[in-house]
C-alpha cells in the first residue's frame, strides 16, 4: 500500500470526485441518500483488485499473499485521525470500495512479493509477476491499475538487477499478542557499500513525490516503529536473526521512476514507548465502546487526498 506520513496539510476541496465512465446501472436512485458506488466512481463491470487477486491465487492453487494485517497500524492511525471515522470503518464495517491508488498499491505489493518468493523458492512459486499481470488483465481488472503496478515493478526490477537483498520471508503476518502487522519482506542484507549487513525488514512504498515527508518521515512513523516493536515478541529473532531495523524501499511514481532506500534502525526505547502509547489508544477505544460515543474530530475532515468518505454524513443531514 502507498503510504506517506500525513503532514497535516488540509485542502479546501469539498466536492466529490466522480470518474467516468460510470455504467448507467450504477447511477443512484433519484433520492437524497448518499451512494458509495458513485462516491467512489467505480465501474461495476470492472473486477475489484482484491477479488481478482484471490481468483489468480486460487487458479494456481497457491495461498493468497497479502491481505489485511488484522489489528494493524491502519486501524490505530484511523482512530488517531477521528474516532467517529474509526467506528464507521472498523466497528460498523461500512468501508467504501478501494480507490485506484489503493488497487495499484495492492497489485504492486503482490508483484513484489511474488518476485522475492520466486527468488527464494522458484520451484514452489508458480506465479511470476508477469503472469499475474496477464491473468489480472484477462479477469477484467482496472487496466490502468494493473499497468501502473507493472510499470513500477518493471522499473524496480531493472533498477536493482544485482541486489544485495536476499529474501527470507514475504508478506509475513506477525503478532505480539496485542498488535499485529504484515511484513512486506524480511531479508538478509549482504555486504554492500550502502546498508549494514544483517537481517532487515523491507517495507515497499510507492510515492509520487520525494519530499521531506517521504524521505525522512519514516523514523517517526507508527507502522514502521510497530514492525520493529512486534519482531522480537513474535519470536522472529530465532527464525531470521537479530533485527537491524527497517529499510523503507521507496519506488517513485514519476514518469521516470526514482528509487530511494531509507533506513530506520532499531531503537529499543522507541519500541517500548510505542507499545505504551498503543495501550492508551486501545483504552480510548474501550471507553468509546463502553459509552457508545465516538466523537467526531472535525480536524481531519479534509486531507491532501481529498475529503473523508463520511464528509457529507457529518456535515449535513445524513447520520
Ligand atoms: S467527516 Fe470528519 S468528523 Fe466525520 S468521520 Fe470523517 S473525519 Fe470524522
Amino acid at each position: 500500500m502507498t503510504k506517506t506520513p500525513d503532514n497535516g496539510t488540509q485542502t479546501t476541496q469539498t466536492t466529490q470526485t466522480v470518474e467516468f465512465p460510470v455504467a448507467p446501472s450504477a447511477l443512484p436512485p433519484m433520492d437524497d441518500k448518499p451512494n458509495d458506488l458513485i462516491y467512489l466512481g467505480r465501474d461495476p463491470s470492472i473486477m475489484p483488485m482484491d477479488e481478482a487477486l484471490e481468483q489468480v491465487f486460487d487458479l494456481y492453487g497457491m495461498p493468497r499473499m497479502g491481505g489485511a494485517s488484522g489489528r494493524g497500524w491502519s486501524r490505530i492511525a484511523t482512530m488517531q485521525r477521528c474516532l467517529h471515522l474509526y467506528k464507521r470503518r472498523y466497528i460498523d464495517g461500512k468501508r467504501g470500495g478501494p480507490s485506484r491508488a489503493l488497487e495499484v498499491g495492492s497489485c504492486f505489493h503482490t508483484m513484489m512479493a511474488l518476485y522475492y518468493w520466486a527468488m527464494r523458492e522458484p520451484q514452489v512459486c508458480r506465479i511470476t509477476p508477469e503472469r499475474l499481470r496477464d491473468e489480472l488483465l484477462k479477469i477484467g481488472c482496472d487496466v490502468r491499475a494493473v499497468e501502473d503496478s507493472w510499470r513500477l515493478f518493471e522499473a524496480y526490477s531493472n533498477h536493482y538487477p544485482n541486489d544485495y537483498l536476499t529474501p527470507l520471508a514475504e508478506e509475513l503476518y506477525a503478532s505480539d499478542g496485542d498488535n499485529t502487522c504484515r511484513y512486506d519482506l524480511i531479508a538478509r542484507v549482504e555486504p554492500n557499500p550502502f546498508i549494514a549487513p544483517g537481517t532487515w525488514v523491507v517495507e515497499h512504498k510507492s510515492s509520487s513525490r520525494f519530499d521531506m515527508a517521504t524521505l525522512e518521515g519514516w523514523k517517526n512513523d507508527g507502522e514502521i516503529i510497530g514492525q520493529i516493536m512486534i519482531y522480537k515478541p513474535a519470536k522472529l529473532t530465532k527464525k531470521y536473526g537479530k533485527l537491524m531495523g527497517v529499510i523503507v524501499n521507496i519506488i517513485g511514481k514519476q514518469k521516470i521512476p526514482k528509487f530511494e532506500r531509507v533506513v530506520v534502525p532499531v531503537q529499543k526505547w522507541q519500541a517500548t514507548a510505542h507499545k505504551k502509547d498503543l495501550r492508551v489508544w486501545n483504552a480510548i477505544e474501550q471507553m468509546c465502546v463502553a459509552t457508545n460515543t465516538w466523537p467526531r474530530s472535525r480536524a481531519h475532515c479534509t486531507t491532501k487526498y481529498g475529503p473523508c468518505e463520511y464528509f457529507d454524513d457529518c456535515a449535513e443531514k445524513f447520520k
